[in-house]
């Protein structure tokens, strides 16, 4: 478990989540899933080991394109 005093991002979580790319301390939970639409689309999963931030990661490929964003689950209530 991470309990932590803020729900700030480390600062890798906000350099990577700027340049929509993954960091060294981002670990894969869970399953990927490839869900089928009109493109089938891959999910993958992580939590940033250091700030505990969980993140998702969509694929989509379909009609020769190719389209990949970051995004970040946790947020506080
Ligand atoms: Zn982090």
């Amino acid at each position: 478990m991470i309990k932590r005093d803020s729900s700030d991002f480390c600062p890798d979580c906000k350099r990577a989540l700027a340049q929509q790319q993954p960091h060294t301390r981002l670990k894969v939970i869970g399953e990927e899933v490839i869900l089928p639409g009109r493109s089938s689309t891959k999910y993958t999963f992580f939590q940033c080991s250091t700030c505990g931030h969980i993140w998702q990661h969509i694929e989509d490929r379909g009609f020769g394109g190719y389209g990949s964003v970051y995004s970040v689950l946790t947020r506080e209530w």
